[in-house]
């Protein structure tokens, strides 16, 4: 399968060698780098000070959105791709920014291989068994068969930007069928809802990486789950008036994450 040449260990070699930036070290595995809140993305703070580049400098593996809430992200090994309309994915200049994402430079910790179908539900449940620690946060990848993936996408947005909810309600979903590709994302520990989304939130793109978008619903055939937990965590506050502006902690926090979400 395509990822499986992709080690961490090679990603991040390459990296180093691509930025020429003379890295002597490896960066830190399985910790958490994060822009911005999701309450924050919730109240339309959709414009964030951190460029794509900037963000790669933290993770090679990961999911957000970008400024003007302009569709959904995923990065793996290394490369940003940003889904929009039709849920066809795209590469993206490093000077554009992020309003909300999250990386890590991914080592797995545990595998295992998957031979027989799993809804979300279940295949939720095999994570959370194989991570063990619920108060961690957790990365994954599922590389494999998928019998169905339900993504959305998200638009770019006009000033006044509208809340969250209401963008949600008029975005575009796509269903694809008997799918191969790579499910990548975060489990976020209950007590930081607001901060990070509470519970599973992940990304999908075709093998071809022609296609993809925010996961909302699926059901696996078979295929190999890597996971790892994370306790090192980072988190990089927009210093923008927008962000000075928004009213962070709601009422109602967590249903809304809920609907905007759709976890
Ligand atoms: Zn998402």
């Amino acid at each position: 399968m395509r990822s499986m040449k992709h080690g961490p260990v090679m990603d991040m070699d390459a990296r180093s060698s691509a930025l020429g930036n003379g890295l002597s070290r490896k960066p830190a595995a399985n910790r958490l780098y994060q822009t911005s809140t999701m309450a924050a993305l919730l109240d339309a703070v959709y414009d964030g000070d951190t460029t794509l580049d900037e963000l790669l400098h933290h993770g090679n593996f990961g999911l957000g959105t970008f400024n003007a809430l302009d569709g959904e992200m995923i990065v793996t090994d290394g490369v940003v791709r940003q889904f929009r309309a039709e849920g066809l994915a795209a590469e993206v200049p490093g000077s554009l920014k992020t309003p909300f994402a999250c990386v890590t430079y991914f080592e797995p910790e545990k595998t295992l291989t998957l031979d027989r179908p799993h809804s979300r539900e279940s295949f939720e449940a095999l994570v959370d068994q194989l991570v063990g620690n619920p108060n961690l946060f957790a990365a994954m990848r599922f590389t494999g068969q998928f019998e169905r993936v339900d993504t959305r996408t998200v638009f770019c947005q006009c000033k006044p930007y509208p809340p969250m909810l209401e963008v949600v309600k008029k975005q575009p979903t796509f269903t694809l069928n008997s799918v191969t590709g790579t499910m990548i994302g975060f489990r976020t520990p209950g007590y930081m809802q607001g901060i990070n989304v509470a519970g599973y939130h992940l990304h999908f793109l075709t093998e071809d990486q022609k296609k993809g978008g925010h996961v909302t619903e699926y059901r696996l055939v078979r295929g190999l789950l890597e996971v790892a937990t994370m306790s090192d965590l980072e988190i990089k506050l927009p210093r923008t008036e927008q962000f000075a502006q928004a009213n962070l902690s709601p009422e109602h926090l967590h249903d809304a994450i809920r609907e905007a979400e759709g976890g």
